[in-house]
Formats: C-alpha cells, structure tokens, sequence
C-alpha cells in the first residue's frame, strides 16, 4: 500500500515514531494509502530546517524566487490529470470538478503570489520639509499554514503560495483526510529546484501534528483555514504567545432571491451553489430566501434541477454529486437531515444515502437533499452542515430577508439576485458577509481581499493582504 512521506529539509521522510494512518478512499469507502501520523518530533526538524532556510529564501532577488514559485505552478499545469485523479480518489469529488476547478487554481494561486511578490510596493510619506517615513516589509520568518479537507490542493496552495512568495520559509499540514495532492505537491517542489527547508510539509492530525505547529515558539505567524470550532482554540494557543493570526472558518451563507432576478440564471447557480462538491466549500449558499411572489415558482424548479443531478461514482463523466469525504461526515449530514425532520422541516427531494453498485458499493454518498417548512432560527438553519442539504424560505420585505441572511454567528459569503442596481446596492451593504455576489456566484478576482466576519474569520487573505500578512512592517523616519 502507498505510504506518504513528509517532506522535510527537501527529503521525503517517514515520521519519527513510524506510525502511519489508514487513508480513506470516499468513493470505495477503502483503506488505500497510509499517512504519516506526524507529532511534535516532526514538527520541530520541519521548523529547524524551515529556520536554517530562511535567511537565504528571504535574501534571494525577488525575480529568482518568484521563477521557482512559477516553475512549481507550471509543474501543476503539466501533471493536471494526475492530480485531479488523486484529489478526487482522496476527498471523493467528481474528478471532472478536480480538473476543472481545484487544480487550476492551485496553480494560479502559486503564479498570483508569485507574480505579485514583483509588483509588491510598501509605503511612504513625505512629512512636509521635515521627514521622509518609509514602511519596510521583510518577511516574518517561518510561517505555519494549516488547511482543511474540501479543496485539498486549491486551499494548501492559497495559504503557502503567499508565504513563499513573501519570503517566508513554511511548515505546512494539510487535512489527515486528504493529504495525496500534497504529497505529490512536495515532489513537484524537489523538481522545480524548490532550496530544501523552504516548504516542509508535515502530514499528521489535527490535535497532534497540526497542535504542535500552532504551540511552536519559532512560528510567528499562522495561517488557518479549517471550522470554526477548531479556529477558536487555535486562537486560544497563538494570541498569548502574541503570534500574527489569519483564521477563515466555517460559514452559513445565504442566498438571497428577488422576484425581479433573471430566473433561469438565479436557479441554475442557486443549484450549483448549493450542491458543488457535494455541499462541501465554505462559500456554499445552504440558506435560501425567495421573495414570496417567486417562492413557489422558484421551489418547484430549483426541486426539479435537483433531481437530475447524478451521484454517482467520481470518475464517471456524467456524476455531479460524489462521495462525501468520510463516513463520520456522512453520518454527521445525515443527522442534520434527521434533525431538520424533527424540527418541522419537510424534505422536498434527497435525504438518503445512496448506496451504488459496483466499485461504489461501500462510500459515502448522500443524495441532494432540499428542505422547507423551517424557521431562521432553527438549528437547521443556524449551523454549518458542510453537505449537499439546503433549506428555502420564503420572505416580504427586504428588512426581513437582511434579518434572516444577518441572524446567524457565521458571515462568510452571501449571494443576492436581482436585477435592481439600488437594491442590491443597498442590500450588499447590509449584509454582514465578507464576500458578496450579485447576480453570480464564485466568482473569484485574487487580487480582491478575502475573508469571513463574525464567527467566519478574523484577517483577510487574497491580494496584497497575503502578501502583507507574513511581512513585519517597520517604521523608518529619517529626518531631512
Ligand atoms: P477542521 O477544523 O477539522 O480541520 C482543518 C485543519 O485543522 C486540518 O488540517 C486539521 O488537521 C487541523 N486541526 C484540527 N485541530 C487542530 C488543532 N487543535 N490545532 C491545529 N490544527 C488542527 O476543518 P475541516 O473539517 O478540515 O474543514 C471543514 C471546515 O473548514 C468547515 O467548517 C468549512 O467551512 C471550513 N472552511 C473554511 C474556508 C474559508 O475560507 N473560510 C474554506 C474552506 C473550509
């Protein structure tokens, strides 16, 4: 069986104990590789290493650094098939999705920062015939990136792409659940003449390995995307030891549909933004408000689209729902729905398991599940599920529907349709989200700042805010 290795100094190396984990495939429900069951051993050679690197990374001519970081994206590009069947086998969405989304953009993340990094500018501030002010940026030192299990390699790459790119050398873990694009993500770095010590990537669980990166001293500055059960303790290690924190988290998002939309266009996406990988991205819309006028309109069509989707084995052109990323999580969804039930909820299409023939037998499937008949403030409608279920609702007024989007702790991303520029102006701005759509929905400009509000995050990544994010800003008055 395949055993991953972390990759430390530029070697690919075992974990110091010798202990590995079993790695699922969803889609079969089977062991089918073993991952480093890493602990705080490995952490500390990976911030040795990441330390001795990091004079050198830091000094070198931004151009040269910048040409490996790209390097490492056109390796991406060259090895798409490969890693999109690896991120699919992993984490159970369609590879077709993998293909077409996550690698890509893993490779336009590390040629964004990487490229970015050139433009960089820091201020300056003539104060009037007295002083010159400069702000000087260097990077901050070794950087500790951790990353969820939805979008293995598109968020691994977000996170580090920007670190590198600034100078910093990383120790990074990616999610236990899916850790093969990261993998072979280190073997690209060895190819491209990435220096060794520069990127370490220590595979391992969460409260051991991940723990252990948060609690090191040498690490200054994290950088975290995961739940936000999880954010919060993560804050609770780093902010008395004073370390500089980036936290996106969990989300509830919600859809928000005027009568006046372009209907075909506003139930299309609405499906999409629903049940895209299988439910399982932050910025997923699971809350959506029709204007009652369209509400049973837009129920019987968007219950109809849904019901053409196929879950079905990853690798098949024609499925658009795969497997969910582990039993536990499956049985987590499946409770929701049970619980959504109990609540008053009546489900409309879905709210099974779905149990395939063949190579699928044993994974973990969940057909698209629409509901209605919920209140706002239900725990259906309050708590991040993370599956393919989405409740609808209808609403009068606008004041209404902001109460509604507004009335949970999460305020990650939100989508409005309408076609009235005043109102979804107007709307936009009191939406307490830290991304909004109008009239789309993921689409995504990384210069653009990114980030959640409330119980959604604390930071912003994305842009010149990466960038700045892992550099020490410093003060230089010199008098004239
Ligand atoms: P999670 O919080 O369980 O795990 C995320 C990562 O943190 C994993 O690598 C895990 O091993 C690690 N981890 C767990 N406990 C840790 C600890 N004590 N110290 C350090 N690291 C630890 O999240 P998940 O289940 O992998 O991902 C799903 C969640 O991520 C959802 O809530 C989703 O909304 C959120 N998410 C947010 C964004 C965003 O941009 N805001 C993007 C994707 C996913």
């Amino acid at each position: 069986m395949q055993k991953i290795l972390n990759y430390i100094n530029g070697e690919l190396v075992g974990p110091a104990s010798g202990k590995f984990l079993d790695n699922y495939n969803p889609a079969e429900g089977k062991v089918y590789s073993q991952v480093p069951d890493s602990d705080a051993a490995d952490v500390n050679s990976a911030v040795d290493a990441a330390q001795q690197a990091f004079e050198a990374w830091a000094a070198m001519p931004v151009e040269k650094r910048s040409a490996i970081l790209q390097k490492i994206a056109d390796l991406v590009d060259r090895d798409l098939d490969k890693l999109a069947l690896a991120e699919s086998v992993d984490q159970g969405k369609p590879v077709k999705l993998a293909k077409a989304v996550d690698i890509p953009r893993a490779s336009s993340n590390m040629r964004f920062f990487a490229t970015g990094a050139i433009h960089f500018a820091s201020e300056a501030h003539v104060t009037g015939t007295e002083a010159v002010n400069y702000t000087l940026r260097t990077p901050i030192g070794v950087a500790g990136c951790i990353s969820p299990w939805n979008l293995p390699l598109y968020l691994f790459t977000w996170k580090i792409a920007p670190a590198l790119a600034a100078g910093c050398t990383v120790v990074a873990k990616p999610s236990e659940l899916t850790p093969m694009t990261a993998f072979l993500f280190s073997q690209l770095c060895m190819e491209a003449g990435l220096p060794k010590g520069v990127l370490n990537i220590v595979h391992g669980l969460g409260p051991r390995a991940g723990q252990a990166i948060i609690e090191h001293p040498e690490i200054p500055a994290i950088s975290f995307t995961g739940g936000t059960v999880t954010g919060r303790k993560i804050a609770a290690t780093a902010a008395p030891m004073f370390k500089k924190l980036s936290l996106e988290l969990g989300g509830k998002n919600p859809n928000i549909v005027f009568a006046d939309c372009d209907f075909e266009q506003a139930v299309r996406t609405s499906v999409q933004s629903s049940f895209s990988n299988q439910g399982e991205i932050c910025l997923c819309g699971s809350r959506i408000f029709v204007e009652r006028s369209l509400y049973e309109r837009f129920v019987h069509e968007f219950v109809n689209m849904t019901k053409q989707l196929v879950v079905g084995d990853p690798q098949e052109e024609k499925t658009r729902i795969g497997a969910l990323v582990s039993e536990a999580h499956m049985n987590k969804v499946l409770s929701y729905i049970a619980l959504a039930q109990q609540e008053g909820g009546k489900v409309l299409t879905g709210g099974k398991r779905v149990i395939l023939q063949g190579r699928c037998a044993n994974g973990y499937f969940v057909e698209p599940t629409v509901i209605t008949g919920l209140n706002a403030t239900c725990s259906t409608n309050q708590e991040e599920i993370f599956g393919p279920v989405v409740t609808i609702m209808p609403f009068d007024t606008e004041d209404e529907v902001i109460g509604y989007a507004n009335g949970t702790p999460y305020g990650l991303s939100a989508t409005l349709w309408t076609e009235n520029l005043k109102c979804a102006h107007r709307v936009a701005a009191q939406l307490k989200s830290g991304i909004i759509w109008v009239n789309c929905w993921l689409f995504r400009d990384l210069r653009t700042p990114f980030g959640g509000m409330k119980q959604s995050g604390v930071g912003r990544e994305g842009g010149w805010e990466a960038l700045r994010f892992f550099t020490e800003a410093k003060n230089v008055c010199v008098k004239l």
